[in-house]
């Protein structure tokens, strides 16, 4: 991947041609050679088994003949096993006109432990205690910058040094968190900075939730209107493939201007993975939405454009507590959340966008008192349900079509 935006873990790879010493190419030769009898012994426990042996099976049979044979350190085993099991199971897939499966490139991929970077040097440790230095092309431009990075293998042949690094994932936690619910319209926020509630944000999805109505709209079109079976089936590939551009572009500019606009909090979100497949407090309503909202996505991309970690809290009950007595709320419709014992109705996805919130500090090991956020007045607030005009911008037609009429009804 080439994005701008770093991810956890990416592979950063310099090469570069080079001199191989006598010792590295008899090294590469003995290699070979081991490669070759791996390959000889794959095939007798084929034939013993009645099916292709893994590397760690290989290296059992092999390990006793391979240390009294060369003697070197006992890390080389693991390459000439991968390398002798992926080349027999090449040859039983394509024999490509072969008799028999063979090595004939010097060419080795070297473990991290036998590879250190030292003085300008790549230090390979051959036999214990003995080691073959190559010199590094330091003029390489991404040199400086990888070298700090851990090496993930070292790739040698007779004229070729292949060095890997692993980018460690730098992101990190930060005391800023945004806690985020995702609902029908919008997503809400709770924004938590220095043990305070700083306020509840909100962002509109409309803009996805109308992409996805006007292809449902479309599809029942087509399939209604269309009747030549082939006709019908380009029509709503073609329909399906503009619908999930549109998405996606809703996507990105939704997770783009959440992450510009907050470059220094981390997201805590809810873990939704399972949703799908299991019953779950939310329920069927919340369910078949979501089938629709494409959450996953959302995160993904919200997780490898922010430049700090995400936190996944679990995603069970986050609606359900009074943040003032802890009394279990009701839902007397969809969007409210009502408290019996204070006689309070709060806004629902915003009550939820504080639990999720909560649960983020707590799995950091923060815990944060909910008496502190009903202590302050102003903040509590955001929470209360306004019961909006309708015909006012936010009391949005688009929703409708997302509950199911069972709850439209109630609302209404
Ligand atoms: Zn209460």
């Amino acid at each position: 991947m080439s994005h701008a935006w770093s991810s956890s873990g990416e592979k950063r790879t310099i090469w570069w041609y080079y001199e191989p010493s006598g010792q590295i190419v008899d090294y590469l030769k003995d290699m070979r050679d081991a490669v070759h009898y791996g390959l000889l012994k794959s095939e007798e426990l084929r034939r013993t088994n009645g099916k292709i042996p893994s590397p760690i099976d290989l290296r059992r049979e092999i390990k006793p003949w391979f240390d009294s044979t060369y003697g070197y350190a006992k890390h080389h085993i693991n390459p000439v096993c991968r390398s002798a099991v992926a080349i027999f199971r090449s040859f039983r897939k394509n024999r490509k006109g072969k008799r028999y499966p063979e090595a004939r490139k010097l060419s080795m991929r070297l473990d991290s432990e036998l590879v250190k970077l030292q003085d300008g040097f790549i230090r390979i440790t051959i036999r214990p205690q003995e080691y073959e230095y190559i010199p590094v092309n330091g003029k390489h431009a991404k040199y400086s910058e990888y070298s700090q990075y851990r090496i993930s293998e070292l790739l040698l042949t007779d004229r070729k040094v292949v060095l890997s690094f692993t980018k460690p994932d730098q992101k990190e936690i930060r005391e800023k968190k945004i806690g985020m619910d995702v609902n029908f319209r919008n997503l809400s926020m709770t924004v938590i900075n220095d043990g305070n509630v700083e306020g509840v944000l909100e962002e509109s999805t409309g803009n996805i939730v109308k992409v996805q109505n006007d292809y449902s709209r479309r599809r029942r079109k087509v399939q209604k209107h269309v009747m030549n079976p082939r006709k019908r089936q380009r029509k709503l590939r073609e329909a399906r493939g503009r619908q999930a551009n549109r998405v996606k572009d809703a996507l990105h500019k939704t997770s783009a201007k959440l992450v510009d606009e907050n470059p220094d909090a981390t997201f805590v979100v809810e873990d939704l993975t399972n949703i799908r497949k299991t019953s779950h407090p939310y329920g069927e309503k919340l369910r078949t939405y979501l089938n629709r909202w494409p959450y996953a996505e959302f995160l993904r991309m919200l997780e490898y454009k922010s430049p700090n970690k995400i936190i996944k809290v679990n995603p069970g009950g986050t609606s359900s507590e009074c943040p003032v007595c802890g009394e279990k709320v009701k839902h007397p419709t969809w969007k409210i959340s009502r408290c019996e014992n204070c006689d309070r109705d709060y806004d629902r996805d915003r009550l939820a966008s504080l639990a999720i919130s909560l649960r983020g500090l707590d799995l950091c090991g923060d815990p944060f008192p909910v008496s502190a956020v009903t202590s302050v007045p102003s903040v509590m607030d955001e929470y209360l349900y306004v019961r909006k005009q309708p015909g006012l911008s936010g009391a949005g037609s688009t929703e409708a079509a997302y509950v199911p009429n069972k709850v439209v009804h109630k609302i209404a």
